[in-house]
């Protein structure tokens, strides 16, 4: 009873599919502007997905 999924990739196990974040440092610029920090997931390099043959790697230890 092998449970196997087709798909070629999987959603990023690390930032769950949310690959890029916006962090509020919780200052403002002179223009007014929220000052914000995007911040890409290491695992995935952004995209939010990775390859199913890395999660098994990943999972099987
Ligand atoms: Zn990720």
């Amino acid at each position: 009873m092998t449970h196997r999924t087709p798909l070629p990739s999987r959603i990023c196990p690390a930032c769950d599919g949310f690959a890029s974040v916006a962090v509020t440092s919780g200052g403002r610029d002179p223009r007014g502007h929220l000052r914000t920090l995007t911040a890409h997931c290491p695992t995935c390099q952004g995209t939010g997905t990775v390859p199913a043959r890395r999660v098994r790697e990943g999972a099987g230890a």
